[in-house]
């Protein structure tokens, strides 16, 4: 093997984390992929052959040596990502434990079979039962923003419906993901079903290129789509969870205090760094003005410049400086174009240099327009736009004027009011008073329309999202013929005619009409073959 390596003390004999020491060599990522990818396949009778109720028992287990294990997981994130370890404790661990729980609690009630009869009465002695069979081997493609909930959130969901997993998480996050195989080893996982895959972005293309029934994928629309143009030409089913341009709307009765409490933290919360943050603010009419003065007053009430790891930091560093450097060229665009710097807060640590900082400035905007890059990019970072409305409605079409649509939030006292609006706004799902929380909910379908993704994980829809229906039409008295088989005569279209009578008819004279008809096409065919 040349170029990477396997890292053998990683690779354990049960499940496993494949880790790549050198990330080079096409080839070697290539059949490194499709090893793991083999192993899942040859796991997965077995696995999907057990109950629910024993994948559950170990996902079960797996919720308590997660939660035993909390503070090192949680460590693990903070030290990974340069997230506040209070945030790697709500947003990454109690998140997953949730998770966790609420898999447990429905996955038996939401994949057992589904026993129904059929409306259309012709088919009267059919029984339907509806069979939730797992995909097979389904590849995890995963973020770095929150490195834990994401990849465990999505495997756990992916095993306990019988499929096998083979996970690559980002290569900037490869300790977080090395947490949940250490665990699912420990709860006795069997050999190929979960395996970590290690490695950058050629990995990740080698993986969603090797036989795989599915690919639930979390990062960017750019490689969303890279994907999805994989996938497409070998019909292999994607769930996309791509960026986000999030609106918040605040009506004029808003409470301004609550308000700018929950955008401030919706948008600098990881740094900014979050799919579903608040990016774009549309605040109606006279809210704007008194808003952004109680933003300005927020941001510089932050603590930013506590040393790194310090319990009292509200916002850390970004992920990488490829990543600052992106954001203040969306930054320096918005100016350019005159855009206005309400607040600039700077947040170098321990007299870094610019240079070399992962450590962007919180920044709120207003007077953007739609040209500017903050407007209609995603921006991943702590950059806060806010913008003016002269109505409600004007706040909507301002809220919908983005080419994503993965959540938004509305912000009123007058909650039926805020239901209304966040009712036209173009988005998977909406918070009201409140942002973020719809993609920490483990009940709550996440996902967006447009440039946001397809699919939805999380909720009972995400779970269904990784098995495929398999539907048993059963004929209850097998010895007698269907009506609509071959054998017509010269009365079977007047029959059929009857039957539509009967049952489609826009009066009762009509339905009457057709009853003798039916009773002869379903009883007596007129030529019976
Ligand atoms: P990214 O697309 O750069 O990377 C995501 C993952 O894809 C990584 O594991 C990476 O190694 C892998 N990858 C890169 N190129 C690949 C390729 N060609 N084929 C297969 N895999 C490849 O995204 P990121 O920077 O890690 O994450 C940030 C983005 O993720 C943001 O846009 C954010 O909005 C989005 N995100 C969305 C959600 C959601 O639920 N909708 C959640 C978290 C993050």
């Amino acid at each position: 093997m040349t170029g990477m390596q396997l890292d053998q003390s990683a690779n354990v004999a049960t499940t496993a984390t494949i880790s790549t020491s050198a990330l080079s060599e096409t080839r070697t990522v290539d059949s490194t992929a499709s090893v793991a990818v083999s192993r899942a396949r040859a796991a997965l009778p077995a696995w999907s052959a057990r109950s629910v109720a024993n994948r559950s028992a170990i996902i079960e287990r797996f919720r308590a040596l997660v939660f035993d294990d909390r503070d090192a997981i949680a460590r693990t994130v903070s030290e990974e990502t340069g997230k506040p370890l209070a945030e790697s404790l709500i947003a990454d661990l109690s998140t997953a434990l949730d998770g966790a729980r609420f898999l447990t609690r429905v996955a038996q009630g939401a994949l057992a079979p589904k026993k129904m009869r059929s409306d259309t009465l012709a088919a009267w002695r059919k029984v339907i039962t509806v069979h939730h069979d797992p995909f097979g081997v389904i590849a995890i493609v995963s973020p770095w923003n929150y490195p834990f909930f994401f990849p465990a959130m999505h495997s756990m969901t992916a095993l306990i419906a019988g499929n096998t997993v083979v996970l690559k998480p980002s290569e900037h996050t490869p300790r977080s993901a090395d947490h949940i195989a250490r665990l699912l080893t420990r709860v006795g996982l069997p050999d190929g079903v979960f395996t970590v895959l290690q490695g950058d972005g050629a990995m990740g293309a080698a993986l969603v290129a090797s036989p795989v029934d599915k690919v639930m994928f979390t990062g960017s629309e750019r490689t969303g789509r890279q994907i999805a143009t994989v996938c497409a030409p070998r019909f292999v089913p994607v769930s996309l969870e791509l960026g986000g341009s999030d609106a918040a709307i605040v009506l004029e009765d808003a409470n301004v205090d609550i308000t700018a409490s929950g955008i401030l933290w919706g948008r600098f919360t990881n740094a900014g760094q979050t799919c579903a943050a608040v990016k774009r603010v549309v605040a109606v009419g006279t809210v704007h003005d008194k808003l952004v003065a109680r933003l300005i007053s927020q941001v510089n009430s932050l603590t930013v410049d506590a040393p790194a790891g310090s319990t009292m930091r509200d916002v850390g560093p970004l992920i990488t400086t490829a990543q600052r450097t992106l954001l203040m060229a969306q930054l320096d665009d918005a100016i350019a174009q005159g855009a206005t710097v309400a607040v600039r807060r700077e947040t170098l640590a321990n007299g870094a240099s610019e240079a070399d900082s992962r450590h962007a400035p919180l920044v709120v905007l207003t007077n953007v327009t739609p040209s500017m890059r903050v407007w209609h990019d995603e921006t991943f970072g702590p950059i806060l736009v806010v913008v003016r409305a002269a109505s409600d409605d004007d706040a909507i079409t301002l809220a919908n004027d983005s080419r994503y649509g993965l959540s938004a939030s509305v912000w009123s006292q007058d909650r039926k009011r805020a239901d209304r609006v966040g009712a036209k706004l173009v988005a998977g799902s909406i918070a009201l008073n409140d942002a973020v929380i719809t993609a920490g909910l483990a009940e709550v379908p996440h996902g967006g329309v447009r440039a946001s993704g397809i699919g939805r994980v999380h909720g009972v829809e995400g779970l269904l999202e990784c098995v495929r229906t398999r539907t048993v039409v059963d004929d209850q008295l097998p010895m007698l013929r269907q009506p609509w088989w071959f054998g017509y005569g010269a009365d079977s279209a007047p029959r059929v005619d009857a039957y539509l009578r009967l049952t489609h008819g826009r009066s009762m004279l009509t339905k009457l009409s057709g009853i003798a008809g039916t009773i002869r096409m379903v009883l007596f065919p007129s030529r019976p073959l």
